[in-house]
């Protein structure tokens, strides 16, 4: 029985994170994936994003969590950035910045 539940449990989160990842990418972020995100100075660069699954970021919430930035090279807040707000700047300095 206590079996069962533990499942039906990590199920559901699967299918909470798999929804929750698509309803991002609807979004416009490029998430789940590499997404140019921001930090709290104002750098960019981008980083490996996977909405409620992540790895050696701090969550914070959907949309927020803290980084190391390869920038100024401290915890930041760091926040992704929407397709649709992306300039050629915002991409060349992400692309400049990104040491993964
Ligand atoms: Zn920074």
């Amino acid at each position: 029985m206590g079996i069962m539940i533990g499942v039906i449990v990590l199920a559901a989160v699967g299918v909470s994170v798999v929804a929750m990842n698509l309803s991002m990418k609807k979004k416009g972020y490029d998430i789940p994936g590499r997404s140019i995100v921001q930090c709290s100075q104002g750098h960019y660069f981008r980083t490996l994003w996977i909405e409620g699954g992540s790895l050696k970021a701090v969550r914070l919430g959907p949309m927020k969590r803290a980084q190391r930035c390869p920038v100024c090279h401290k915890f930041r807040i760091i926040v992704p950035i929407a397709e649709a707000q992306q300039t050629d700047e915002i991409r060349a300095e992400a692309q400049r910045n990104s040491l993964e």
